[in-house]
């Protein structure tokens, strides 16, 4: 799968637990935030774009927050699967390190382009993603920003789930799949 290629040359699947690429016509639109403690910690947040993870690392992790603007690095797509991935990436292989799944649930497209809904897709390419997450710990809207080949800032819109004094990722640290923190796995 063309989409899939670069996951799948850092990997040896011989050596790691995470899934293998897949095709995948799974329409629903899933989200995912996985806790990645690799040579530095980062939340790994990813969106269902046509059948394939669309995947940026948000070192500090998402703030509810809209005055703070999350740096989030595009990485490679990742399969579907992968959502459900928790575990021990080993020594030797790529991203090695402990994930938990910190956070899923569904979204909603809500990207516009001059006042217009535009499709998902679109809005990846154009640079400017926006979306409405129901999750257990990020809810309603958040919108992605490129601003670079790779960069990309995250960015919590300004509505009835925005709360400018909680740290969502200090005080809700566990894995919404097992209950366990990081260090427990
Ligand atoms: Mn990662």
């Amino acid at each position: 799968m063309k989409k899939l290629k670069k996951y799948s040359k850092k990997r040896d699947f011989k050596k790691t637990k995470e899934p293998k690429p897949s095709a995948q016509k799974k329409k629903k639109k899933i989200f995912v935030v996985q806790k990645h403690d690799a040579s530095s910690l980062h939340y790994d947040f990813r969106l269902n774009i046509s059948g394939v993870l669309v995947s940026w690392a948000v070192p500090k992790g998402p703030s509810l927050n809209p005055k703070t603007k999350r740096l989030a690095m595009q990485t490679e797509n990742h399969p579907l699967d992968y959502a459900d991935f928790e575990g021990t990436i080993p020594e030797s292989e790529y991203g090695a390190g402990k994930v938990i799944i910190w956070d899923k649930g569904t979204y909603k497209n809500i990207s516009k382009n001059k006042n217009k809904k535009i499709l998902i897709e679109k809005a990846l390419n154009e640079g400017k993603i926006s979306v409405e997450l129901k999750g257990k710990k990020l809810e309603g809207g958040f919108s992605l920003i490129k601003i670079g080949k790779k960069r990309w800032l995250l960015i919590k819109h300004n509505d009835k789930q925005a709360d400018a004094r909680k740290n969502v990722v200090k005080s809700q640290p566990k894995s919404v799949k097992s209950g366990k923190k990081i260090q427990e796995i």
